[in-house]
């Protein structure tokens, strides 16, 4: 995919309540205004990369994008799995992420223990690959240093490298 890495900053807002909590792997869903930019070569499927709230610290992340059964599967959804254990909610807070590589495509599964598992499978995955010094790097890309206002859902798709 020739635009990864590719980063993008939003406002988090409330997904479907499908209880990704409950399963102890919560995603954090961007707004429609950000899933509308997403590049034509950036397929679906499950990514890993970093991802930041606010001007907090970096984390590593895996993402999902999918399509939203909500909209009849017409509209595609990216939510984000940040691998941190976090205080509280971050609802209404700004998510940037640079998503750096790509998993494994979607795909169904007979239950949700099998799902469960395909998702910590892929965490292990998305955290050995991120130690690679390619991928380490972009940690301090500068997209990671710019203030984040939280009250604008800002959007700022396309910074490449
Ligand atoms: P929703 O259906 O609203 O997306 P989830 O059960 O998927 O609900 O929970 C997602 C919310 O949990 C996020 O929007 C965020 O506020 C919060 N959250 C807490 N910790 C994390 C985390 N490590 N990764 C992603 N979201 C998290
Ligand atoms: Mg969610």
């Amino acid at each position: 995919m020739r635009s990864l890495p590719y980063f993008c900053r939003g406002q988090v807002v409330r997904g479907f309540g499908r209880g990704s909590k409950d399963l102890g792997i919560p995603t954090a869903n961007f707004p429609e205004s950000v899933v509308d930019t997403l590049p034509a070569d950036i397929s679906t499927g499950i990514y890993y990369g970093w991802a930041c709230v606010d001007n907090g610290d970096i984390h590593k992340m895996v993402m999902s994008i999918g399509w939203n059964p909500y909209y009849k599967n017409t509209k595609k959804s990216i939510e984000t799995h940040v691998i941190h254990t976090f205080k509280g909610d971050f609802y209404g807070q700004i998510l940037s992420v640079a998503m750096v590589g790509y998993i494994r495509p979607e795909r169904g599964f007979e239950s949700l223990d099998e799902l469960i598992a395909a998702i910590h499978s892929d965490i292990e995955e998305a955290k050995i690959k991120l130690d690679l010094p390619e991928h380490l790097k972009l940690k301090e890309h500068h997209f990671f240093k710019t203030s984040v206002s939280t009250t604008a859902n800002q959007i700022l798709n396309g910074h490449r490298l």
